[in-house]
């Protein structure tokens, strides 16, 4: 694998919209990070040299001690071939960055941030349940902007309650730190959690389908404006900074997902991923006996991940390689397909790639449906 995710499974608390895989108990918390060293020594295997990009993602990995991220990327260092131009990534949270901890993580060889900013509002971060505040963000991110040339920041759009004017003024608020990387999401509603709860009975008012998409025109113009390529539906670069990790990622590129929960791709047919319980992870490991599930991906499953992801980048989807990779009779049920949306101009051809025209991007998820075979 030339790529490493490492899920770090804590949090101090849940936020209301999360359904990723995280406990806010203390349980396990002090040996986590050995465990998936462990991981990674059982699964050493599977690393394919050189590495291109390591992220830790979570949960929140910024509660990782700079001893603990030390310790893990020496090893990793010392064990495998590294790209001279490898990415290596952290997730953090505003509420967890002092000068020393981000002092820390460069001398370590960390070399980009994402940070969890959201928004810039109280009452936002309140009804998400963020751990921090507005005054955490702003100073979290001049303090990123002190140590990295290379920093993300994550905001989030479509609140309940929000308006166009709010969303205009997070954007700008962001900006105001010149980043060379956004990634704006639109909060969905996930069953399970507390922000679905609370609107099932009726405690949050979510925004109309159409206030949502306002947000989106107005960031994507807002972004082209200011310098930013939207290299992914929800990815804004300035050129030269875009995710390697995620790139690879949408690419289909191997990687190598280690810790409680985390997904694996061999780059071919195989995903797996490990068993979403911290207890349980703790076992497998110790007992060199890894809980993981495994499927393998048919031609169908493919070539509906390479729709979906690729329609969600700029590039588009290519003729050729759905031609090549998946035969003709895949080539010419996506030639047909495609017929409505050329005739609405929700998509075009640019040579042999397909692309998604600008007044149809918020639709993009909806189109590439269209596409996939069922
Ligand atoms: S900090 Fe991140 S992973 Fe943890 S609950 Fe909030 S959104 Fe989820």
């Amino acid at each position: 694998m030339s790529n490493i995710y490492v899920h770090y499974p804590y949090c101090k608390q849940a936020c209301h919209y999360c359904n990723f895989h995280f406990s806010t108990t203390n349980k396990g918390k002090d040996n986590i990070l050995d465990l998936i060293e462990k991981e990674l020594e059982i699964r050493s295997n599977e690393v394919k040299s050189p590495l291109e990009s390591i992220y830790f993602g979570g949960g929140s990995p910024s509660l990782i001690s700079n001893k603990s991220v030390d310790v893990f990327l020496k090893k990793i260092h010392r064990d495998y071939s590294i790209s001279d131009k490898i990415e290596i990534t952290m997730e953090v949270n505003p509420d967890d960055v002092t000068e020393d901890y981000l002092h820390g993580l460069k001398a370590s060889g960390v070399n980009r941030l994402s940070l969890g900013i959201q928004s810039f509002f109280e009452k936002d971060l309140k009804l998400m349940n963020r751990a921090h505040n507005a005054d955490q963000a702003h100073k979290a991110l001049s303090l990123a902007g002190k140590y990295f040339d290379n920093f993300s920041l994550d905001l989030i759009y479509g609140m309940p309650y929000s308006s166009l004017l709010n969303w205009e003024k997070n954007l700008n608020l962001a900006l105001e730190y010149n980043p060379f990387h956004i990634s704006a999401y639109a909060l969905t509603v996930e069953k399970k959690t507390a922000l679905h709860h609370q609107i099932k009975k009726n405690k949050i008012e979510p925004i109309p389908e159409e206030s949502v998409r306002e947000h989106y025109d107005f960031l994507i113009d807002k972004m082209e404006i200011e310098g930013y390529i939207n290299y992914e539906f929800s990815n804004f670069g300035k050129p030269g900074y875009f995710s390697v990790n995620n790139q690879n990622y949408w690419n289909g590129k191997a990687y190598l997902g280690l810790g409680p929960s985390a997904h694996s791709y061999d780059g071919i047919r195989q995903r797996s991923w490990n068993v979403s319980n911290n207890h349980l992870y703790a076992e497998s490991v110790s007992s060199k006996k890894l809980k993981r599930e495994s499927e393998t991906l048919n031609t169908k499953d493919m070539y509906n991940e390479y729709i979906m992801t690729g329609l969600r980048k700029i590039e588009g989807l290519s003729l050729g390689h759905i031609k090549k990779v998946f035969g003709n009779t895949y080539s010419a049920y996506f030639e047909e397909q495609v017929g409505r949306h050329l005739e609405q101009r929700n998509i075009f051809w640019d040579g042999d790639y397909l692309k998604v025209s600008r007044q149809a991007k918020f639709l993009t998820d909806g189109i590439a449906s269209d596409l996939f075979i069922i």
